[in-house]
């Protein structure tokens, strides 16, 4: 398998731009581009009846993170699953602050 290469167009995009993972939009935005980052999310969502949960993996606590060098816009994502990209593909996150 080709490793991956990851775009750069979002990078320079304004902060907290990106829709709030697991919204409406965020699928609409997530589904052409990153079908099983959908998928998963689906799943996790059914599982656990909340909307609160990582992206990734269904765990909690999972803050939203916006892509910094990274293929998706936004996901939330647990301790574990942040590390897991980190490591193995080297993507990097920025933590989204909590609206009150
Ligand atoms: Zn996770």
């Amino acid at each position: 398998m080709a490793k991956r290469s990851h775009t750069q167009r979002n990078s320079c995009r304004p902060y907290g731009q990106w829709p709030v993972p697991h919204t409406p939009a965020w699928f609409a935005q997530m589904l052409p581009f990153h079908p099983p980052a959908v998928f998963f999310a689906q799943t996790h969502i059914a599982r656990t009846g909340r909307l609160d949960i990582c992206s990734v993996c269904g765990d909690t606590p999972a803050p939203i993170y916006d892509a910094v060098n990274a293929p998706h816009q936004s996901l939330r994502l647990c301790a574990d699953c942040l590390g897991i990209r980190a490591a193995l593909y080297d993507e990097r996150y920025r933590l989204r602050p909590e609206r009150a």
